[in-house]
């Protein structure tokens, strides 16, 4: 044991843990932000809420669940051994397999040993006079810690609508982000799903085979868009593996950390015939190509969003057997992009089947859960399960559930009760030395992770060497930055969709704000360094 690591006794309990830093969360950023901060000789305690590693990947096992990122752009790129020696067997690579890789990353890297599981966070309070942080688990276990890093997930923080009579249903519930590791049987049973985000589009067609009946419950369609998920050759495999700094080189100078790149010309500007054949070679493609690829004004552009818009609409249509149920699933209120596109596999056939049905909670609005079911303004359905597939209280949820106390007392959920105030995503003023590592860009997952961990590692680096106890950003810089980021959003078609975790907005009562930050990711990327390289510039460094 190192002095740091040292344990006090505390009124003859439970002795308290002494850490150089603390990473709450080992799902894809937290293992990440272990292994470097263990790398610069910290003392560092990972705590995790689950009984193993992989965060998202550990939480989301329902049926179906797998990436949207292409399988080769979504691991690690720091470890070429790791990435020689990791095979991905699909191109957007599901649950089981994800939750592998990370299990193999933990082991391969012995991080298990510095990750203490089923432990979860309850409170962390910043003492003045110490500068160090004093963290509560549930169970009642104390640590102390200089540094406190949040790698808890941007989507991590479930939500249950607060239906009335949820708790007096006498059949089996679920929400999608806390699935049992055990197989459900849906055999026979009458199913019903609450919810068509990305979650339940890979949810439905998967367990619609198997069910006796299901219903859908429907607020909002989607601009679902196809997967066209297959099997890695292993000629792609080797030539992946022969040119992993190539791939990694493009995902940090696109957009959205993809290989994928919004094409420069502007869509109405395209002759029609050459736009819809355009269109048409977009959506064959694999991923969020007929997004990501598009031009670049549908996300800036009504009109030009439209026009792609209403090319999805029919793409949705052709599929549907019943046009009565295929205008319902038919997104009309929100722009193409305003809300997270679902990748799909079959979602739309589902509805094809005799023995799945859809709802239209707008027409008829769930009232209550029933001992039986669900009760909607017209009529109680009987169901066997429910399966709450209703989404996250997204970016802030996951740090506003813990009791977080900074300078003064003040909580994070009193500092953030009209939206996030950080700078850069990162830091939060009045809560020194606490550093939130949640790509919270609208990108591919690892790559903008990777970049933000490597920052904190950098600055955590940089006040060792100079001997500093403390970092926290000023506020006026803080002030700055949430109006800055807000007027990129306001430009974007991402802020227009009525219900969208993004915005918030997805849950009653949380304020409407940008929560995920509107830069291009290598433009984020050079304001992080910009301030790095200024010797921090925009801290306050003690
Ligand atoms: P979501 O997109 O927020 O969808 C939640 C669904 O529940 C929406 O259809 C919502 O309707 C519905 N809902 C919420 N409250 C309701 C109520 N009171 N009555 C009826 N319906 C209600 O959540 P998600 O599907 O879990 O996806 C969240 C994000 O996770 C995605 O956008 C994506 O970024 C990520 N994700 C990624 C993948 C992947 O492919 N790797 C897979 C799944 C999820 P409204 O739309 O009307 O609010």
């Amino acid at each position: 044991m190192t002095s740091s690591q040292q344990s006090t006794p505390t009124n003859g309990t439970e002795p308290v843990g002494h850490y150089d830093a603390i990473v709450i969360g080992a799902g894809v950023s937290g293992l990440y932000q272990l292994y470097r901060l263990r790398e610069l000789g910290l003392s560092v305690r990972c705590y995790e809420d689950g009984d193993g590693v992989g965060g998202t990947w550990y939480w989301n096992r329902y049926p179906g669940c797998r990436f949207d990122s292409e399988s080769e752009t979504y691991g690690y790129s720091w470890s070429e051994e790791l990435l020689q020696e990791w095979d991905w067997k699909e191109h957007y690579s599901g649950q089981p397999e994800n939750e592998k890789y990370l299990n193999h990353v933990a082991d391969k890297f012995d991080l298990r040993k510095d990750i203490q599981f089923n432990a979860r966070v309850e409170s962390a309070i910043y003492d003045e006079k110490t500068n160090r942080w004093e963290i509560k688990l549930e169970s009642g276990q104390r640590a102390q810690t200089q540094f406190l890093i949040a790698a808890v997930g941007l989507l991590s923080a479930r939500y249950t609508p607060p239906f009335e009579g949820v708790e007096s249903f006498t059949g089996e519930s679920f929400h999608t982000s806390r699935w049992p590791k055990e197989k459900v049987d849906f055999t026979g049973k009458r199913v019903a799903v609450i919810g068509t985000g990305a979650t339940a589009v890979q949810l439905i067609p998967e367990i619609a085979p198997e069910v006796g009946h299901l219903t859908v419950f429907q607020r909002t369609p989607n601009y679902c868009a196809p997967c066209r998920n297959s099997e890695v050759a292993p000629e792609t495999q080797r030539q992946w593996k022969a040119t992993y700094p190539e791939i990694h080189k493009r995902c940090r100078e696109t957009t959205v950390g993809m290989r994928h790149e919004f094409d420069r010309r502007k869509a109405l500007e395209v002759p029609e015939e050459e736009r819809l054949a355009f269109y048409e070679e977009l959506w064959a493609k694999p991923g969020f190509t007929k997004w990501l690829s598009n031009f670049h004004d549908i996300m800036t552009n009504a009109k030009a969003n439209e026009d792609f818009a209403e090319f999805v609409r029919n793409k949705i249509r052709a599929r549907v057997k019943d046009p009565i149920v295929a205008e319902k699933l038919v997104p009309k209120d929100h722009p193409f992009g305003s809300k997270r596109i679902p990748l799909e596999t079959h979602y739309y056939e589902a509805y094809n089947r005799d023995n799945v049905l859809l709802v239209d909670v707008r027409e008829a609005p769930i009232e209550r859960i029933t001992p039986k079911g669900i009760k909607t303004t017209e009529r109680e359905y009987a169901f066997d399960v429910i399966i709450y597939a209703t989404g996250f209280d997204a970016v802030t949820g996951s740090l506003t559930r813990i009791d977080m106390r900074g300078e003064g007392g003040q909580t994070i959920k009193d500092k953030w009760a009209n939206g996030p105030r950080n700078y850069l995503g990162i830091q939060t003023a009045g809560f020194p030395n606490f550093f939130i590592a949640i790509n919270s860009a609208f990108c591919n997952y690892t790559v903008c992770a990777e970049s933000i961990v490597e920052w904190i590692t950098d600055c955590i680096r940089y006040m060792r060497e100079k001997g500093l106890r403390c970092i926290a950003p000023k506020p006026q810089v803080e002030d700055e930055w949430i109006a800055y980021i807000n007027k990129v959003a306001e430009g974007s078609i991402m802020t227009q969709a009525r219900s969208a975790w993004f915005m918030g907005t997805n849950i009653p009562g949380k304020p409407r704000a940008v929560l995920l930050n509107p830069l291009p990711a290598p433009a984020y990327r050079a304001k992080c360094a910009e301030a790095a390289a200024n010797g921090y510039e925009g801290f306050v460094l003690q």
